[in-house]
């Protein structure tokens, strides 16, 4: 199937000069979502992944259904003040301003195999603090995977050492 042709661009949203990936339009088809995940799910099949973790919010529509084919768990990581329980955070740059992401303390044991997961790859900025928060954990990373990647922002530069899939590539 032609995934691309499933997701919508809707230009100048939020603000002008950005071409908005609006992937919703893919998720309310059943094969079209189907088969996205089973794809994203073939990367890591032979990883032994134990927990996948996706940030809020679009990683959850991405990352929750990958760890449910994989047999794997699913940690969230939230923005500040929505965990209710103990957390470690990560603060990273927006354009204008900071923004801080938060992961339960007990929700990676130290050793456990760890695919990061989120819709879309950008400036890089959101994935590599959700990677420095599993790191902080003890966890090992084994990849990075994202439905789509916009290859022409290098986000990759932000994840070096780390091995990433992106199922989609503008
Ligand atoms: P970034 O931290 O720059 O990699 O971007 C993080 C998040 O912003 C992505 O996971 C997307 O959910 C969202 N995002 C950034 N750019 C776009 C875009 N052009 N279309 C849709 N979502 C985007």
């Amino acid at each position: 199937m032609d995934l691309k042709s499933k997701i919508r661009e809707i230009p100048d949203f939020p603000k002008e000069g950005i071409g908005f990936k609006d992937i919703t339009t893919l998720l309310q088809e059943g094969p079209a979502f189907k088969e996205a995940i089973d794809k994203m799910a073939e990367f890591c099949k032979d990883r032994q992944v134990d927990v996948v973790v996706g940030p809020e919010a679009r990683g959850f529509l991405i990352g929750a259904p990958l760890a449910y084919s994989l047999g794997a768990g699913f940690v969230p990581v939230r923005k500040s003040g929505k965990l209710p329980g103990e957390v470690v955070e990560a603060t990273y740059e927006l354009e204008y301003g900071n923004d801080t992401l938060q992961i339960h303390k007990d929700a990676i044991k130290p050793g456990q195999k760890v695919l990061v997961a989120d819709d879309l790859l950008a400036t890089g900025g959101t994935v590599k603090s959700t990677v420095d928060l599993v790191t902080e954990l003890g966890g090992e990373i084994i990849g990075v995977a994202f439905l789509i990647e916009l290859t022409f922002l290098d986000g990759r530069k932000k994840l070096e050492g780390h091995e990433i899939f992106s199922l989609l590539e503008y």
